[in-house]
């Protein structure tokens, strides 16, 4: 008999700073395909829930499993680099000194030939082939924004971790790169945790929401489902200036 197992899970993640808990026992779990958004208020534990999770910071207490092996767990704290998550935060901070195929290929191993393929796929799917050989100054945030992507995307990681990716874009590019970025994840099979401040952005790109505050899950659902039946009234005014 084979195992199905969730592409991510985490079990009881719990990590205090300074004596104050900021996240307080989280559990979630997401399977290839998805995307789960954790959603809440600027300080109630989202980044460091991420963080965690792609092992950048450690947890007191709790279990995190990617595709059924523990990476995080009272005995076992396996580095990012060995956990096959992508990147990508607000800051995505392109390598300067690298052109744009430079930046994608950079965590790609294997041949010269396979890897310029994948850089090229990924390029031509981000619409930026004709920019293979520039180098980030060259680009505007938007493009440096999609270049990022790809290079989170190139190693075929199993999972995708993403804080506010979108916050530092004008209002009038976002829409464009949020949508773009959906049929990329989609087009990968990649699972996603996304963070965001924004109702509106987790609605728009969520398979689920995972509502957060204090450092806790307060409800979980389809987006649909929170907008229609939020958990409480706090729940119900973050979502109100939804339209
Ligand atoms: P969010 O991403 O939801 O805005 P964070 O996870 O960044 O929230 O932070 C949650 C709380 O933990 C905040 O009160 C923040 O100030 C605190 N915090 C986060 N990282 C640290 C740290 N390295 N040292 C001390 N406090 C921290
Ligand atoms: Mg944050």
């Amino acid at each position: 008999m084979t195992a199905v197992h969730q592409r991510l899970e985490a079990e009881g993640l719990y990590r205090r700073f300074a004596g104050r808990a900021v996240v307080n026992d989280v559990s979630l779990s997401i399977d290839a395909g998805e995307i789960l958004c954790l959603l809440g208020p600027s300080g109630c534990g989202k980044s460091t829930t991420l963080r965690m999770l792609a092992g950048v910071e450690t947890p007191e207490r709790g279990v995190i499993r990617v595709d059924g092996v523990e990476v995080e767990g009272p005995l076992v704290s396996v580095p990012p680099e060995g956990r096959s998550v992508g990147l990508m935060f607000q800051d995505f901070a392109l390598f300067p000194h690298l052109s744009v195929a430079d930046n994608v290929a950079f965590g790609l191993r294997g041949g010269k030939a396979g890897k310029r393929a994948r850089v090229r796929e990924l390029l031509d799917r981000v619409h930026l082939a004709q920019h293979i050989d520039s180098y980030p100054h060259e680009l505007s945030g938007g493009e440096q924004q999609r270049v990022a992507l790809a290079r989170a995307l190139a190693p075929r990681p199993l999972v995708m971790l993403m804080d506010e990716p979108f916050s530092g874009l004008d209002n009038r590019l976002r829409d464009g790169i949020r949508d773009e970025t959906l049929a990329l994840l989609k087009e990968e099979g990649t699972a996603v945790v996304m963070v965001t401040h924004e109702p509106e952005e987790a609605m728009r790109m969520a398979d689920r929401i995972a509502l957060m505050r204090d450092g806790r899950i307060v409800q979980q659902g389809a987006p649909y489902n929170l907008y229609n039946a939020p958990v409480d009234k706090a729940a119900a005014a973050f979502f109100s200036d939804v339209n």
